[in-house]
């Protein structure tokens, strides 16, 4: 099918465009526009509920009572899943890595949003979450590494797996649901990466004539490009003729528990002269790779730019709680 008739029969509850009204920008011959995408859900928020949107809805049609998924400790995904399962009326269930630390502001939403967490190393854990991307991909037959995938609903029941940050066929056609509700013109779209879900439902619905910039938010970023690849192939979406993505993987500012203070400055700045609030791992890297872009002539006048906020506040109380800087910015 194709991706945006697929979308427009969806009716996703949308998300307003704002035009980012910053002094900064004012001699730079740049249109800037923002998807505000962090403005759909306090707690599932942005991205996050286009992606679980699909998930949840295929579990609930699908009779099961229980969604399992993957995070980090600090995940924007596990604290959007255990929500949006308890406004379901579905159970949750995480497996977390790394261990349990009851001051973990994350953990404790999900837990208080009635998920069940299950700590596990972390080389189980990258084990896990590879052989499930494997399972998802190929329905490859069980070896050694899929074996603790496998032994999940002996221990567990019967659950609906959701892989680690929504990242399946279902979460990126959630995400092909956005460009499409955008009646502005626009030339270059930019979004924040971390499992590539995102850019590829964006990519599935880029007209011809527009640009598509992914920044990895994680080192070595370059390895999306095989994993966009095969999302896109996952959703059942029609593929766009070309590759029209491209990854700018120079602002990933050391990985996602890093706040370098020019970062953190950026983003105060930026909130400052906008109002617009930017999260430390996602959104505010990818805003100030393109602040950084536009004033290096990377863009050529009278582009106009769709930035998408994906959403990700939460991430804040991760950065205060690991005391990485005294937290200046409230939100
Ligand atoms: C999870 C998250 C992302 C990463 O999205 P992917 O679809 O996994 O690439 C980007 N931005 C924010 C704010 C997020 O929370």
């Amino acid at each position: 099918m194709d991706a945006i008739d697929y979308a427009k029969s969806h009716k996703p509850a949308g998300s307003p465009v704002q035009e980012v009204n910053d002094p900064f920008l004012e001699d730079s011959g740049i249109r800037l526009l923002m998807k505000r995408d962090d403005l759909i859900h306090q707690h599932i928020s942005g991205n996050k509920w286009r992606k679980l949107r699909h998930n949840i809805a295929e579990a609930v049609q699908q009779n099961h009572h229980t969604i399992l998924t993957f995070g980090g400790a600090y995940s924007n995904h596990i604290a959007a899943t255990a929500f949006a399962c308890k406004k379901a009326g579905l159970e949750s269930i995480g497996i977390i890595r790394g261990e349990d630390d009851l001051t973990n502001p994350t953990l404790n939403f999900a837990r208080e949003n009635g998920m069940q967490l299950d700590f596990v190393s972390r080389e189980k854990y990258r084990k896990m979450t590879s052989a499930e991307t494997r399972c998802f991909a190929s329905q490859s037959t069980i070896d050694q590494e899929t074996q603790d995938i496998a032994s999940l609903p002996e221990r567990f029941g019967r659950v609906f797996l959701i892989p680690e940050g929504g990242a399946n066929g279902s979460g990126v056609r959630g995400c092909a649901e956005i460009l499409p509700e955008i009646e502005e013109n626009f030339d270059v779209v930019c979004c924040a990466a971390g499992t590539g879900t995102t850019l590829a439902g964006l990519s599935l619905t880029l007209k011809e004539n527009q640009q598509l910039l992914g920044f990895p938010a994680l080192k070595g970023g370059g390895f999306l490009k095989e994993d966009v690849e095969r999302l896109m192939v996952e959703s059942g979406l029609r593929q766009p003729p070309t590759v029209n993505h491209q990854l700018i993987t120079d602002y990933h500012f050391g990985g996602y528990a890093k706040l370098k203070s020019e970062l953190l400055e950026f983003i105060n700045d930026f909130t400052d002269r906008t109002g617009i609030p930017l999260d430390p791992i996602y959104t505010g890297k990818m805003m100030f790779g393109i602040y950084d872009l536009i004033q290096k002539s990377f863009f050529a006048e009278g582009t106009t730019i769709l930035a998408i906020h994906t959403g990700g506040l939460q991430g804040w109380q991760g950065m205060k709680h690991r005391r990485l800087f005294q937290l200046t910015f409230s939100c």
